[in-house]
């Protein structure tokens, strides 16, 4: 599906993918009349992606783009609730509409699942990120959207579906209303564009997020959906390369003596292990690890990388490393908390590189750390 959907008509002579269609308006009389309202090239990756998830996609500028269409279609002073540890964008986001009195949030452990129900009593929205951001936290998909509608029986419960992608989990085949990605990251998968969907089964909600993709214009260019959906044909070999050397890198941080926790939920003391193993068809490729010897130790290994890139991020073919804690807004984070992005180069090249940047971090001649970062 993830290399045939999406290629257009399939009569002799025919391209083999998708046009590109670089035009702002169309002739009159058919179906399409102005370009913020559709693209053939939108169409093409809307069409496999949509195949993926098992619901209708829309494409948008960026997975910001999209999240902001779902959390703008709610009436005001609608309640969400969220994970304390959802991505750094959809909490900040939410704390500015709070702070304009437009929706009011609240925040939950959702692995917590009577803590999230009780939160759930009153709200519009329940949203969920599993594996969480860095803290890969696994939160039970289907449990939560099941309850939570009796809890609150009109509730939308939204899957950020990010970091596993339809090929590891299927938000909506578990109960979820909607799916939204950062197209950006591993459905694109080379770190060359910012694109965002949303995928849902419900026609009212895809009625409303392309309205409001019109709208808000938060439409993604030709170009840039063409370069996704040439990615995402890969997506399936490049994630089983990817996590078959993310289990194998957390099995050797976690036996070495620089690095204090391994957080994988692939590994089988991780507390979502099992839930992970249900709900997932793999443990992706997604990891953090906490360096000993605290943020500055964790930032001389981020600098002192070669083969991997240290860069925020990730789902792209190259590995990348940051120590999240120099983000403003992740203060709650271990400080030596470092964020793993297992790319698809060879795990012994790539292991060598991190066992010689922990022999750096595990130098004592440290500098201060930076200030923190706004992102
Ligand atoms: C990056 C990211 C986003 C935001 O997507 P953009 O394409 O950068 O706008 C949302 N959710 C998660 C989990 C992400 O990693």
């Amino acid at each position: 599906m993830v290399v045939s959907a999406g290629r257009g008509p399939e009569t002799p002579g025919a391209p083999v993918n998708a046009p590109i269609p670089l035009a702002s308006t169309y002739r009159s009389g058919g179906e399409l009349s102005y370009g913020r309202e559709g693209n053939a090239a939108w169409s093409a990756l809307e069409e496999v992606l949509g195949a993926l998830e098992g619901g209708t996609a829309l494409a948008f500028s960026s997975g910001m783009g999209a999240i902001a269409a779902v959390l703008e279609s709610l009436p005001v002073g609608a309640i969400v609730v969220l994970p304390a540890d959802a991505y750094t964008g959809t909490r900040t986001f939410l704390a500015d509409l709070a702070l304009r009195e437009r929706l009011s949030h609240r925040l939950v452990d959702t692995t917590d699942v009577a803590a999230t129900l009780a939160a759930c009593d009153g709200a519009a929205l329940l949203w969920l990120e599993s594996p969480s951001n860095p803290m890969m936290a696994i939160s039970d998909l289907a449990l939560l959207s099941r309850q939570a509608r009796v809890v609150s029986p009109e509730i939308v419960v939204v899957a950020d579906n990010t970091f596993a992608t339809p090929v590891l989990q299927r938000p909506l085949e578990l109960g979820v209303d909607i799916v939204v990605h950062s197209v950006t990251k591993y459905l694109a998968g080379h770190s060359d564009v910012i694109i965002g969907a949303t995928v849902t089964r419900d026609p009212r909600w895809v009625s409303a997020l392309s309205g409001r993709r019109s709208m808000h214009g938060a439409i993604p260019g030709p170009l840039e959906t063409y370069l996704a959906l040439r990615g995402l044909r890969t997506l399936d070999v490049r994630m089983q390369r990817a996590q078959a050397n993310a289990g194998e890198i957390a099995r050797r941080l976690r036996a070495h003596s620089t690095v204090e926790v391994v957080r994988y939920p692939g590994l089988a003391d991780h507390p979502g292990h099992a839930l992970a193993m249900r709900q997932m068809s793999g443990a992706g490729a997604m990891l953090s690890f906490d360096v000993r010897g605290g943020a500055e130790a964790a930032d001389r290994c981020c600098a002192a990388v070669r083969l991997a890139v240290p860069a925020t991020s990730l789902g792209g073919v190259e590995t990348l490393i940051e120590r999240r804690g120099r983000w403003v807004g992740e203060e709650a984070l271990p400080a030596a908390l470092c964020r793993l992005s297992v790319g698809i180069e060879d795990v012994e090249d790539l292991w060598a590189d991190l066992d010689q940047a922990l022999g750096h971090a595990a130098e004592q001649v440290g500098q201060p750390s930076p200030d923190r970062l706004v992102g």
